[in-house]
């Protein structure tokens, strides 16, 4: 088996590891990147890509946001978000752009994992991206200089050493566990479920982004994404630490959500599943994991993170990828790939997550009850909505006028 010796490489193509490569080609840097899967692949997810999507693909390259996604009919645009909060009461919160709106743009789009990420594997670039679908990376080991994959293509097997070493490979990170840093924390993890319907009642029309806190089940949310077709992404999720200590059996309280519950049993009443209840964990940036080190760092999932308030880590994952491009040029310029060249890496990947961290420790001390209360309360009081409308326009500019800024480089 030939030894192959490369500067860069990349372990994963979802969002984060297809972003490192494509602001990495932006640059005219040389890389090669590797994935298990052949695309176009499923990812368990909510499907739901928010505005941190919009910003980092806008960045490379306005005529994605602007024109191509909202042409592709496997995107569909959602103008808000639905809450239904214990007490069974919902309550709207719809972006209605003004006219003259400079950003007059859906707030989310929700578009299958099978299609968006296939939709960023098809933008890698050949001329500076070497990427090899179905390869699956099965041992990774430190070197003098750098790190000796083993792995496993089409082809047969394949002895790659590295310089640099991307950890893209989500949750499962072998990359995390050959750093010995795989570990579950429960308090910062989250167990989920997520199953394709077709048929879903009383879908808004603006395909509002629906979530329902349901009674007694403290830190954790049942979910229905809007798709095209008629069909939705439908799950739940709820922090591994209370499934833990309440004994919950996700599966089962889910059958009862979707069975029983006199909020949402309703609206499946007369609509048919496309698949089994799928699970996945969810890797929260609440654990504030090490992303960096000596020859390596770690993008998205890999990295654990995902906003721990919403569960959304696609963008969250996008933006590392982008920081980490301008990391890797660093690096590459000095010749350099010790530890300390990456010094400032996870300060500018965690900063911007600062006050969802927070918010999740503030929603992790209190009583179950008082969550419960607070939600009722807050979520349709009508300064929340106000606060909504007002903050959206800002939330919109920030994703279609301010270019990602990375210091400390
Ligand atoms: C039920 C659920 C709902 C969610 N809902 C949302 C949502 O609505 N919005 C949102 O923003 N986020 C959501 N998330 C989180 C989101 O799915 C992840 O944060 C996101 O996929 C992270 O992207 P990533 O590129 O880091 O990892 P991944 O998308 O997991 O990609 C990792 C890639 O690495 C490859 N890989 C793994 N191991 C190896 C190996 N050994 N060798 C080679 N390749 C390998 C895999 O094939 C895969 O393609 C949800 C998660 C779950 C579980």
């Amino acid at each position: 088996m030939a030894i192959e010796k490369v500067d860069v490489c990349i372990i994963g193509a979802g969002p984060a590891g297809a972003t490192t490569s494509l602001f990495l080609a932006k640059k005219g840097i040389s890389h090669l990147i590797l994935d298990a899967a052949v695309f176009p692949r499923d990812k368990i997810c909510g499907d739901g890509l928010d505005l941190k999507v919009m910003r980092v693909l806008r960045q490379l390259d306005p005529t994605f946001t602007e024109e191509e996604l909202f042409e592709n009919e496997a995107f569909v645009s959602s103008w808000g978000t639905r809450f239904f909060t214990q007490n069974g009461r919902s309550t709207d919160f719809i972006y209605t752009p003004k006219l003259g709106d400079p950003h007059p743009h859906p707030i989310f789009l929700v578009s299958k994992r099978l299609h968006f990420d296939h939709y960023l594997v098809k933008k890698i670039k050949p001329a500076f991206a070497d990427f090899r679908s179905g390869v699956m990376v099965h041992k990774v080991e430190k070197t003098a200089d750098g790190w000796r994959l083993e792995a496993q293509g089409p082809a047969g097997a394949l002895d790659i050493h590295c310089k640099l070493l991307i950890g893209a490979d989500g949750d499962h990170s072998v990359v995390l566990r050959a750093l010995g840093e795989r570990g579950i924390d429960r308090q910062h993890y989250a167990g989920t479920l997520r199953q394709y319907w077709k048929g879903v009642a009383d879908l808004h029309p603006k395909n509002l982004i629906e979530v329902y806190f349901p009674k007694n089940l403290p830190m954790s949310y049942f979910y229905i994404f809007p798709l095209p077709d008629g069909e939705a992404n439908v799950g739940y999720g709820m922090v591994s630490s209370l499934i833990a200590k309440g004994k919950y059996n996700l599966r089962k309280i889910f059958q009862q959500l979707l069975e029983s519950d006199p909020v949402m049993a309703p609206r499946f009443a007369n609509a048919a599943p496309l698949e089994q209840p799928v699970g996945w964990g969810i890797p929260l940036a609440s654990l504030r994991r090490k992303a960096s080190g000596d020859g390596y760092l770690l993008v998205g999932d890999a990295a654990s993170l995902v906003c721990p308030t919403s569960g959304e880590g696609i963008g969250t994952g996008m933006i590392s990828g982008f920081v980490a491009a301008q990391f890797i040029e660093k690096a590459l310029k000095l010749k350099r790939f010790d530890a300390q060249t990456f010094e400032h890496y996870d300060r500018e990947v965690y900063r911007r997550l600062e006050g969802e961290i927070r918010l999740y420790r503030l929603m992790m001390g209190v009583s179950p009850r008082l969550y419960d209360f607070g939600l009722n309360i807050l979520a349709p009081n009508p300064v929340f909505q106000w606060s909504f409308q007002r903050r959206v326009g800002g939330w919109l500019k920030t994703a279609f006028e301010k270019p990602i800024e990375v210091n400390g480089l």
